[in-house]
This record gives structure tokens, C-alpha cells and sequence, in this order.
């Protein structure tokens, strides 16, 4: 159907209706003719049996059977119809188109219809082939009583070929109209077809230049309303389509100004990880000549970093952050975020002098700190001396010494620290010297430093700890950080409390827990006493000996090794103290 052409379409729906619409009334038509002539017929022949019968009772009486089916026949020719008489059992005693001779042949006529209707009803008709004439005829008979000759049935048989050429001369009436309307129609419709198809074709035309992207295409057609509409939607969508296509072309090159002024290098790569689109500073970075388009970032990059990145993300990864140096002096933050639709976007940010800047303020911090030692030193010395040789001094000169001395033995921690911390800055950027240890003898160092101040308060601590605990770590860092940890317990705890240290594990790693029974730490405080000179009670704090830089040297330190540290406050089921965790790898 898809590839009959509209014109045939056209021209056979309308031969179909034209078919129905003149058949149905012409089928009716002629079956009530045929109806008609047949009754029209069978009343003629029963006119005729009553002129035979009274011709046969003019002639009477005739001298034998032979001579009456002479007569028969004579009359029988000059009617042009065939006339039989039958006797009341069913036996032929003349017929007009049967030789005498032949009569006695003839078989018995009882099971006749019309022999029947007439012997009942007096007479009566049928229509059926004859097989003696070999044609169909309509057969008429009545009751019949002819002195000498018969008694019985007389009949009559006149051809049907009459009916037939007065039904065959119709057929050809209708036959010829058909066809006749069949041309014209044929005709009409070709004239039709073609005023239909030209607009119809002009459309096709339009619709074609619009998908091969002119979207300039006007289609002008005045062919009837219906064609004036569809050619006005049809210019309204092209109107509206190049109205999207302006716009979609003004957000792309926006999006393309945006991306080339970028100083971040940005690239999109595709579901199959190839670089689709790439900004100049991209370019510029990766030293793509002439384009990076259509590369994987391994081939640009030469970086497996990266690559990596990109498959992470590319296999499901919602967003991935490395730091990668594409050359010695050159170091990206690189962000490989997913894209839904399918494929991943990459940006590349210069963060060189943002760590040549925190490498600068960490060096400033270790001179500084390191510059100040040599005098903490010898303030420190001079203000010790002075006072253990009893100088003949003043109690407000010894008063004063003392607190020079607590002074400066507290600028020396804090000076201690700042180093402390500056160096696993550092080491942490260029990763921890790390290795298998046993982290039950690092905490048992940092209690044995810790061990005076404990006593002093009269803190007992609570072991739970076992012999060994093999850990990756780097020994040095992790007495630290116990030392920080258990320092602050101490030193936040009332006298004559409880320190319970005790093991797990979380996520596969070693879980440590330095539980003490102090004040605790408000909930708003917990997140940011990791960060540097952060303290909950600054007086307090400080009069107790505090730095403020304690937990900001355990995170970088356990960071460093891998690990996690965070607090609890209060610990569960428990309604003052607080517990630091922190987790390692085990070795
Ligand atoms: P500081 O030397 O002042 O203790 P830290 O960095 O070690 O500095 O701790 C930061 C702050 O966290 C402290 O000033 C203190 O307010 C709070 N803190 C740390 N440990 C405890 C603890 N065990 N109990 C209560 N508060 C604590």
C-alpha cells in the first residue's frame, strides 16, 4: 500500500464505490425484471393452454391418436410451443414436438410438478431444463377432459430464450453504463489526482529541503483551505525551527567563549572515553597538535593518572579528584565529574601557585619558628639560671623571672609545634615514611612521657589494650599523636579520674579509642578543634599549658598514615567525657 501511488489509491476507492453503488441497485433490478417476466410469461402460457384447449374441442373429434398428434404438431409449430397431453396416470398420449412413434417411449409424467399442481388444484406452472428439448422451458398445465381422446392433464412448454434476451438486453444496458461510467470516472479522477498531487508533491519538495537542513524553505500553496493550512504549519515550524537553531547557535557560541576564556583546561570526552571537545587551554597544556579531539587522554596526557580518572568516572564513578603533575613545575587539580547523558567532563585547574604559596607560608612558619628557637633558648637558660643560683634577688624579681620562664617555656612549645606541624605538612604532601610497627609500643611511649602529669592529677589509666597491635604507620607520627591525645585527656580531666584506652575495628582498619571522663566538647565545637590554634576555652586552654595545635598535628598525622581521626562527645551512654578515635591500617 506504502508504494501505490495516491492516484491509484484514489482512482480504485471511487471505482469501488461507483461498483456498489451501480451493482447493488442492478442486482435488485434485475431480479425483479426476471421475477416479472416470469409471471408476465406463465400467465401468457396459461392464456395459451386455454386457446389449445378450446382449438382441441373445435377439431373434435378426430379419428385416432396418431391423427390427434399430427394435429399436436401441426399446432405446436404454428404457436411455436410445445403442447402435451397426459393422461390422469402419467402417460403421454400426444406431444407436439415427439413423433408418434416415439410417444410410447417417452417415460411416465406423474412425477411432473405441474402435473401434480394441475391434477390437485386444477392447474398449475413450473420453469426447469427439459431434457427432451434440451432447454429450459416454463411449463403451464391444467386439468383436462377431451371426449375419445384424453382425460387428464393438457400442458403447454414455451421457451424461456425470450425471458433470457429481455434479461440479457438489460445486462448489456448496464454493462455498457458501467463501463461508460467507469471512463468517465477514470477520467475525472486522473484530472483530480493531479490538481491534488502537485500541491501534495510541492510539500514533499518542502518537507525534503527542510530536513536536508534549508530552513529557509517557504511553501506557498493556495490549493484549498486544508493545503493553505498545512503549508501555514509548515512555515510556522520552519519559522520556529530556525528561531531554536538561532538560539541553540547563540548558547554554543556563548558556551565556546566561556569555555575558550577559561584559564581551566576543560575537556568532554564521550561514552567511548575519546575527547569530543577540548578548550585552548587544554590544548595548550596537553600540547595537542592540531586538535585533541578524537584522542583518549592517555594519548594526550601520557599520564595513567588520568586515564584512570576518566575510566573511573566513564564505568559509573559520579566524580573523581586527582592531583597530577603534567611537567616539573606545573601541578592540575583535576575533576572528572560524570555526565548523565552518557560520557564525562574534565577540568584541569593550575593549582602551582596556590602550593607555591602554602609551600612559602609553611617555610615562613619553619624560619620563623626555627629563628625564634636560638632566643626562647636563651631567655629560657638565662631566666633558669637566675634562678637557681639565688641571685640575691628580690621575691618580685623571682616573681618575675617565673613567669618569664612559664612564658617562655610556653612560646617554646607553641615554636615546637609550629615545627612539628610544618614538617608533616610537608612530609604529608610527599607521603609519610610509612611501615609495619607495633602500635601498643608507640602508645606505651607516649604514656611514659605523659605518666608525671597523670600521677600529678592522680589519673588512672585503664588499659584495654593487647601485647601487640601490628599496624602501617610511622612510629614517630603515632607516638605523637597518642602523646597529643593523651596529653589533652589528661590535661581536660579532674583529678583522680579515669583514662580507658581500648581497640576495634572499622571498615577493615585498626580502631584506637582514648576515652577520658573530663567536660567534654560542645557539639558546634567538635568539627573544628582539628584545625590550627582552635580552642574550646582559650583561657582555660591556654593556662592549662595548651598550644592549640595539639589535634591539628594528629589529623595531619594520621591523614599522612592513611588513617581517620574524629571525636565523640559525650561517649555512648555516658553524660560528660569524651572519646578520640582514630583509625589505621593494619600491616
Ligand atoms: P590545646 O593545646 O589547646 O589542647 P588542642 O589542639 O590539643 O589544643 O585541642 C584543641 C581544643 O580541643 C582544646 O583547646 C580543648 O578546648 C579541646 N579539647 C581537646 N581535647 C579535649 C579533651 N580531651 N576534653 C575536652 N576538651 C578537649
Amino acid at each position: 500500500m506504502r508504494s501505490t501511488r495516491f492516484r491509484t489509491r484514489l482512482l480504485s476507492y471511487f471505482w469501488l464505490i461507483l461498483i456498489i453503488s451501480l451493482g447493488m441497485p442492478a442486482y435488485y433490478i434485475y431480479h425483479a425484471l426476471e421475477k416479472e417476466i416470469l409471471d408476465e410469461q406463465t400467465q401468457n402460457a396459461f392464456s395459451e393452454l386455454d386457446l389449445v384447449q378450446w382449438l382441441i374441442n373445435e377439431h373434435a373429434p378426430f379419428e385416432d391418436a396418431r391423427q390427434f398428434n399430427e394435429w399436436c404438431a401441426e399446432l405446436g409449430k404454428k404457436l411455436n410451443y410445445r403442447i402435451t397431453i397426459i393422461s390422469a396416470n402419467g402417460r403421454v398420449v400426444a406431444d407436439s414436438s415427439i413423433p408418434f412413434d416415439e410417444i410410447q417411449n417417452l417415460e411416465n409424467h406423474a412425477d411432473r410438478v405441474e402435473f401434480i399442481g394441475a391434477r390437485q388444484r386444477g392447474q398449475a406452472s413450473s420453469i426447469r431444463y427439459s431434457v427432451t428439448v434440451k432447454r429450459k422451458l416454463i411449463y403451464a398445465a391444467k386439468a383436462f377432459e377431451a371426449p375419445n381422446i384424453a382425460q387428464g392433464v393438457l400442458r403447454v412448454a414455451i421457451p424461456l430464450s425470450l425471458v433470457e434476451s429481455r434479461l440479457a438486453y438489460f445486462a448489456h444496458r448496464f454493462w455498457f453504463i458501467l463501463m461508460f461510467f467507469l471512463v468517465i470516472t477514470g477520467i475525472l479522477n486522473y484530472i483530480l489526482a493531479r490538481n491534488m498531487e502537485a500541491p501534495i508533491q510541492k510539500i514533499i519538495q518542502s518537507l525534503r529541503s527542510i530536513g536536508d537542513g534549508k530552513y529557509d524553505e517557504y511553501v506557498d500553496i493556495d490549493s484549498g483551505f486544508e493545503f493553505f493550512e498545512l503549508s501555514a504549519g509548515i512555515n510556522e515550524m520552519t519559522h520556529k525551527i530556525r528561531q531554536n537553531i538561532a538560539m541553540i547557535s547563540q548558547q554554543k557560541l556563548e558556551l565556546e567563549a566561556v569555555l575558550e576564556g577559561m584559564q581551566e583546561g576543560v575537556m568532554l570526552l564521550d561514552a567511548d572515553g575519546k575527547i569530543k571537545t577540548s578548550n585552548e587551554a587544554l590544548s595548550l597544556l596537553a600540547r595537542c597538535v592540531p586538535t585533541c579531539v578524537g584522542h583518549r587522554p592517555l594519548e594526550v596526557f601520557l599520564t595513567p593518572e588520568i586515564q584512570a580518572a576518566c575510566d573511573a568516572v566513564l564505568k559509573g564513578e559520579p566524580h573523581v579528584q586527582l592531583r597530577v603533575a603534567i611537567d616539573a613545575e606545573t601541578i592540575y587539580e583535576v575533576n572528572v565529574v560524570s555526565i548523565p547523558s552518557g560520557g564525562a567532563v574534565a577540568v584541569f585547574h593550575d593549582i602551582s601557585e596556590l602550593i607555591r604559596l602554602e609551600k612559602v607560608r609553611q617555610d615562613f612558619v619553619a624560619n620563623v619558628s626555627h629563628e625564634l628557637r636560638t632566643p626562647l633558648t636563651s631567655i629560657k637558660g638565662y631566666a633558669e639560671t637566675l634562678l637557681d643560683k639565688k641571685m640575691n634577688l628580690s621575691e618580685t624579681a623571682e616573681k618575675f623571672l617565673q613567669t618569664i620562664l612559664k612564658n617562655a617555656n610556653q612560646m617554646s612549645n607553641i615554636v615546637n609545634d609550629l615545627l612539628e606541624l610544618t614538617k608533616l605538612q610537608q612530609k604529608d604532601q610527599q607521603h609519610l615514611n610509612l611501615s609495619p610497627v607495633n602500635a601498643i609500643n608507640c602508645f606505651n611511649a607516649a604514656w611514659e612521657t605523659c605518666l608525671p602529669m597523670a600521677m600529678d592529677k592522680g589519673i588512672h589509666l585503664e588499659n584495654k589494650l593487647p601485647d601487640s597491635v601490628m599496624i602501617i604507620a610511622e612510629e614517630n607520627a603515632l607516638i605523637q599523636v597518642f602523646r597529643n591525645l593523651l596529653d589533652n585527656a589528661i590535661r581536660h580531666s579532674d583529678p583522680n579520674t579515669t583514662i580507658t584506652v581500648f581497640l576495634g575495628s572499622k571498615n577493615g582498619k585498626m580502631l584506637f579509642g582514648i576515652q577520658d571522663e573530663g567536660p567534654g566538647i560542645p557539639k558546634r565545637h567538635q568539627k573544628r578543634i582539628f584545625e590550627r590554634f582552635y580552642r574550646v576555652d582559650k583561657e582555660r586552654s591556654r593556662a592549662s599549658g595548651g598550644t592549640g595545635l595539639g589535634l591539628a598535628i594528629c589529623r595531619h598525622a594520621v591523614l599522612g598514615m592513611g588513617g581517620e581521626i574524629w571525636v565523640e562527645s559525650p561517649p555512648d551512654q555516658k553524660e560528660n567525657g569524651s572519646v578520640f578515635y582514630l583509625t589505621l591500617y593494619k600491616s
